[in-house]
């Protein structure tokens, strides 16, 4: 289904493109600029099973993504900048920001020499635990889960299963099974038990993603020196939100802004919400964001910017650079919104 979903998008985002109905939709749905987000930044890597290869793009293309937002006479802003621009309604120029999700190692590594040199403002939101290495990355313990074993034994809504995973394709299909059927299960809880499960029947160390992957403080004291960078908060356990209570989902975010003042002495002002969806984040959410006084707060829910945002600051919506899709012809698709618009069904996006 992956594959097949992937094939869809690909295929509308080149009609898009080589039909030039981009440029025609590009000044009704284009909004006044747009917030890109990212993962990680890395060459790539040879393996055929990567079910999370969609949270990576290469060096390369995240140089070649700046160039053309260059030529293209577009404004790389930080988030502070953007905020201007949408309370004071200065949309005299098209704008971008760059966001990086969770805080990993590749972002300091690859992606800010690039940044650096281009001399292009970016935010990256840390999750706490990552940092201080008590975070679970329970999405990478289970592709490793799937990846070094042909069959996986589980318990799934009550019945002991076995799952045959020996082939790539069949590793495929399986992580796509298992990640959404742990992404609805009712609470977050839940969702970590069964992963711990897993990881400890099959001797996945799911602390050491995080001291493999992630920034340590020093290294993100390293990136928050540089005047380009803004530190925002990305909770402290990276937990969909929607699914704690409304105590635990504010001290979340709460907690995380605390745990960044003290390690790093920069105090964010800019939130975004793990993974980010509307399973993971609504308005009950995007009013406590608000209410403790963060200016800004990201989704994941595809979408380019309209001035009706700056009603809705919590609640902004961003678009992927997909690692599935890396080329540039995409990106002027995406650029446009008119590939955002055709997937929300051109329902009006202020509304989201
Ligand atoms: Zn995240």
């Amino acid at each position: 289904m992956a594959r097949l979903r992937q094939t869809i998008i690909r295929s509308a985002l080149e009609s898009l493109y080589f039909s030039g109905a981009h440029h025609m939709l590009k000044p009704l749905v284009g909004g006044v600029g747009l917030i890109l987000t990212l993962h990680h930044v890395r060459p790539p890597r040879p393996d055929r099973f990567q079910p999370n290869r969609l949270l990576e793009v290469t060096p390369r293309f995240l140089h070649g993504v700046i160039e053309l937002l260059r030529s293209e006479g577009i404004d790389l802003v930080s988030l502070d900048e953007m905020h201007r621009r949408l309370t004071e309604g200065d949309f005299a120029r098209r704008f971008v920001c760059l966001t990086f999700d969770d805080g990993y190692r590749d972002t300091l590594k690859w992606a800010h020499p690039i940044l650096r040199e281009a001399e292009v403002p970016f935010a990256v939101y840390v999750a706490t635990s990552f940092a201080d290495r008590l975070g679970e990355l329970w999405w990478l313990a289970l592709e490793a889960v799937i990846a070094h074993n042909e069959r996986v034994a589980l318990t799934v809504d009550g019945r002991d299963r076995i799952f045959d995973c020996a082939t790539v394709s069949a590793k495929r299909a399986l992580y796509q099974e298992l990640y959404w059927w742990l992404r609805g299960l009712p609470t977050e809880m839940e969702m970590r038990r069964v992963v711990h499960d897993l990881a400890a029947f099959y001797q996945v160390d799911i602390a050491a993603f995080c001291k493999d992957l992630c920034m340590s403080w020093e290294e993100l004291a390293e990136l928050a020196a540089d005047p380009l960078v803004t530190i925002g908060a990305h909770t402290v356990n990276h937990p969909m939100l929607a699914k704690l209570t409304p105590e635990a989902a504010r001290s979340e975010m709460d907690l995380s802004r605390s745990v960044i003042e003290a390690a790093l002495d920069v105090r964010p002002r800019h939130l975004s919400y793990p993974i980010g969806d509307r399973s993971s984040a609504g308005p009950r959410e995007f009013k406590i964001a608000a209410e403790l006084g963060f200016k800004t707060a990201v989704t994941t829910r595809p979408g380019v910017l309209f001035p009706g945002h700056a009603r809705r600051l919590t609640a902004l919506p961003r678009i992927s650079l997909n690692g599935e899709y890396q080329r540039l012809r995409y990106v002027r698709v995406l650029l446009s919104g008119s590939a955002t618009a055709m997937w929300n069904g051109f329902r009006p996006q202020e509304a989201a």
